[in-house]
């Protein structure tokens, strides 16, 4: 039991976690369900891409040689063969002092190798298919060509890689109907506390609203599955007991906060154990969050948060959302970390590391965003990422230090 109630180092917490959880298991979602999931596998391209010589302009086809000695009091005159819209295929192959129109898209037709805009392309008095040439092209001028995007055979993207919308619009073009990506955890998020009221609802006096379902269901949307929001739980052993059971029930996951300190009213842990549930650990040495637990029953987990809303959302950036990740097989669990020049003086006089609330700016300078403490959702909201900064720590105005993003960098709110 000593070593169970021996704070852990962040680290060492979630080497711990990664030990624990399974290995990703695979889902074939259609390719626009596929945003922000994590590819299982690497994807090769199927074909080259264009996959065929194609116009860049609307314009004429033609024999680049042909528009050589042109300019605009001397143009010279192309027979036109017909009219190629995109989709459509020219089977014939066009001749010196011949052109083809076509537009954007269209495949180029044999025999040529550029295109005109149709600004330097004119009808011409000597014929309804006669077109005068204003201006020369050079050779493969205005196309667009086979494989100059995507080789057939090369990457599209990588194991657990996070799919972007540019990476759904590369597969979608080489033909991927569907793409196979971690399977997220089924999750459910609870409260616990008998102060707590749902928003919205009359407060008596001694009573709080409950925030942190509202902060962690978006986050946890972020990275993968929509968790499912549990009602409130009252503070005693049997309700606590209950609610978890139920939640385990359809969930791989279940995120309580509040009820895992060391007060007669915190049954979090008591409950999950009654339930058969096996306490890896429950205390990081990190503040705010200090309190924070991590069990396991069967294939199935329990992350249990603390209460105060800003330890919540810190612990859950620091060590849930990595878990929701490597879940999903993700290769980069971690937050984003970007550099950051300091605007103000930053000191941990604690012994814990201290993840301190900031904003970063565009210009890269970071500002604390005021009062730390873990009740203060102020700041919280203020900020778009936090300092790593170790104990004892002294930071100057103009020391660089790395900002772990949960945010991006932007002024829409002014300190
Ligand atoms: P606990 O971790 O249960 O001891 O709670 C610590 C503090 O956070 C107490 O002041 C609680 O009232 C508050 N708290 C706990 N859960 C929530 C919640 N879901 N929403 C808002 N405040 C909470
Ligand atoms: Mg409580």
């Amino acid at each position: 039991m000593a070593a169970l109630a021996d704070a852990l180092e962040l680290e060492s917490a979630l080497k711990r976690i990664n030990e624990a959880l399974p290995s990703p298991q695979r889902e074939d979602v259609a390719l626009p369900d596929a945003a922000s999931r994590i590819a299982f596998e690497e994807v090769l391209s199927p074909m080259d891409l264009p996959s065929f010589d194609n116009s860049a302009m609307d314009g004429y086809a033609v024999r680049a040689e042909d528009t050589a000695a042109t300019n605009s009091s001397q143009p010279v005159r192309l027979r036109n063969r017909g009219i190629l819209a995109a989709g459509e295929s020219f089977s014939g192959e066009l001749g010196p002092g011949e052109c083809l129109r076509l537009f954007t898209g269209a495949p180029l037709p044999a025999g040529t190798n550029a295109v005109v805009m149709q600004e330097d392309a004119r009808p011409d008095a000597a014929g309804a298919d006669v077109i005068s040439i204003v201006a020369p092209v050079t050779p493969w001028e205005n196309v667009r060509f086979r494989g100059e995007d995507v080789k057939r055979g090369q990457r599209l993207c990588g194991r657990g890689q996070r799919l972007g919308f540019g990476h759904l619009a590369l597969l979608a073009a080489t033909g991927h109907a569907t793409i196979a990506v971690g399977k997220p955890p089924a999750v459910s998020v609870l409260a616990t506390g008998s102060e707590l009221r749902e928003p919205g609802a009359p407060l008596l006096h001694g009573q709080i609203y409950e925030s942190n379902r509202a902060a962690l269901r978006g986050l946890i949307a972020a990275v993968g599955p929509l968790p499912r929001l549990a009602p409130i739980v009252a503070d005693t052993l049997v309700e606590t007991r209950n609610s978890l059971q139920e939640a385990f029930a359809s969930s791989d996951m279940v995120i309580s906060c509040g009820g895992v300190s060391v007060g007669e009213f915190d049954f979090v842990k008591r409950a999950f154990e009654d339930l058969g549930g096996c306490l890896e650990f429950w205390r990081v040495n990190i503040r705010p969050g200090r309190p924070f637990v991590f069990g396991r029953l069967g294939e199935r987990f329990l992350f249990g948060l603390p209460g105060n809303p800003v330890s919540a959302v810190v612990t859950f950036l620091l060590l849930v959302r990595p878990a929701l990740l490597r879940w999903q097989g993700a290769a980069d669990c971690h937050l984003p970390r970007t550099a950051g020049i300091l605007a103000q003086p930053l000191q941990n006089h604690g012994e814990r590391r201290h993840f301190v609330r900031v904003r970063i700016d565009e210009s890269g300078m970071v500002h604390p965003t005021g009062t730390q403490a873990s009740h203060i959702l102020n700041s919280l909201a203020a900020a778009n990422g936090l300092v790593d900064l170790p104990p004892q720590a002294k930071l100057s105005p103009g020391d660089k230090t790395p900002v772990l993003l949960f945010e991006p960098p932007g002024s829409e709110f002014k300190l």
